[in-house]
């Protein structure tokens, strides 16, 4: 139930039709759902009713500021990656409390921002960041907060670009050497250990790599408590799918999640700390594109929209299927025909889909790319200098631009020439 559906032949955002939207706008634009993105996070933070937790919105996946202004007024704590994520969070008005602090490089000036504004904690994923967040602490005299991310060494059977929980990723350290890793935080004078980190990838659609991940962690929390470590918070990282493709089999529910959570990791007397990104944003936004051409070439016939890989880079970059839509229904029945689905951008990858089954589309046509509020606009560019794609946010009855596209000027203007020229 993602609050875009057909009504009266339209596609509706919640109770706009789209075309409104695109004809106030223009297209290409983003257009979000506040009650999809409510009803993702709430069934989140009911999956796990009966346990101390904090579900903190995993926000590279959209942040928006409207976006996680409206998670927030929820309750919801946040995950950031960058200085950059931390400052909108608190922008947005997240209490440092409820801010976690993820990601393999932070640098000494991102870890002093967040120490001074606040923080719940740092999942550190090395030696050396622990001693470089040792020092900053220790020279501000404050004490950091930290949760080992470690990595459980399972295949989370995902895409290799989002897959992050085996031996040979970047992320965490390896849970055979958490004893070690753990006593060497535990020596370091500006660190407090808190708990543990662990997040194995994205787009999960099967909770069997979670049972293995979290049971080693279960296992884990038994070995560090004999250690002398007072775990007393438990992140389990986001990555739970959403299904792309409608008709096919569903990736696992929230609450079957949560379960999982309950059964595995329950008895620990452990807080909970969730990092959904992708369910909560993915089903409560569509990228909205008109057709320019229809080109008919030796074999296959492209549907030219005004999207480009510049505005969802994900067919790109990921061979992701996003589902596309026309945004007045076709008749039941109606006759379907394969297009190859691309974007003006010089570049063959610049291909959205090939040979998609789709009914017959016109230029002045509007197509919306279902699923793509998460890692969608967050990665659009400026690529073939083609203005920052806008984003919408609709409730109820109204819809609000929050982000605007930047004219021509504006984007030259961000240029600045050297003395010389
Ligand atoms: C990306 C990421 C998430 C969110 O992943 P989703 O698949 O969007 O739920 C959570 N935690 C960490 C550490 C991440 O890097």
């Amino acid at each position: 139930m993602d609050h875009f559906l057909y009504r009266d032949g339209q596609l509706y955002a919640e109770d706009v039709p789209v075309a409104e939207i695109a004809a106030k706008v223009s297209t290409p634009v983003y257009i979000y759902s506040t009650a999809t993105l409510t009803r993702h996070f709430r069934l989140f933070d009911e999956a796990l009713d009966g346990l101390p937790h904090v579900v903190c919105y995993a926000m590279k996946a959209a942040s928006n500021q409207a976006i996680l202004k409206t998670l927030a007024q929820l309750g919801a704590g946040m995950d950031v990656v960058s200085g950059g994520e931390y400052a909108r969070a608190k922008a947005a008005g997240v209490p440092g409390d409820r801010i976690v602090f993820s990601g393999v490089g932070k640098t000494r000036a991102e870890m002093r921002a967040a120490l001074e504004g606040g923080i719940r904690q740092f999942n550190v994923e090395s030696e050396p960041e622990m001693q470089a967040l040792s020092e900053v602490a220790s020279e501000m005299g404050v004490i950091a907060p930290i949760a080992v991310r470690v990595n459980p060494d399972v295949d989370a059977k995902t895409h290799a670009k989002i897959a992050t929980g085996k031996s040979e990723n970047k992320f965490g350290i390896p849970i055979s050497r958490a004893s070690e890793v753990y006593a060497m935080a535990a020596a370091l004078p500006g660190l407090e250990v808190v708990g543990i980190d662990v997040h194995i990838g994205s787009q999960l659609t099967d909770l069997e790599p979670y049972r293995l991940a979290f049971t080693k962690v279960g296992e884990l929390v038994d070995r560090l408590r004999a250690e002398g470590h007072d775990i007393r918070r438990l992140d389990l990282g986001g990555g739970l799918g959403i299904p792309y493709t409608r008709g096919n089999e569903a990736p696992p529910l929230p609450k079957e999640y949560g379960n999982l959570v309950k059964e595995v990791l329950g008895d620990k007397g452990c807080e909970i700390e969730i990092e959904p990104g992708r369910l909560v944003a993915g089903n409560a936004g569509i990228l909205v594109s008109e057709v320019i051409y229809l080109k008919q070439g030796e074999g296959r016939d492209f549907l030219i929209l005004d999207a480009a890989m510049n505005d969802l880079i994900r067919p790109a970059m990921y061979e992701a299927h996003h589902d596309i839509v026309p945004v007045v229904e076709p008749a039941p029945g109606a006759e379907q025909a394969p297009y190859d689905v691309v974007g003006p951008v010089c570049e063959s990858g610049d291909t959205f889909a090939k040979q998609r089954n789709l009914t017959a589309l016109r230029p002045g046509d509007l197509v919306a790319f279902r699923s793509a509020g998460a890692y969608g606009a967050v990665m659009s560019s400026e690529y073939n200098t083609r203005p920052l794609v806008p984003e919408v946010l609709v409730k109820d009855d109204h819809f609000a631009v929050i982000r605007e596209r930047p004219s021509f000027e504006e984007i030259i203007n961000r240029d600045t020439l050297p003395e010389w020229l």
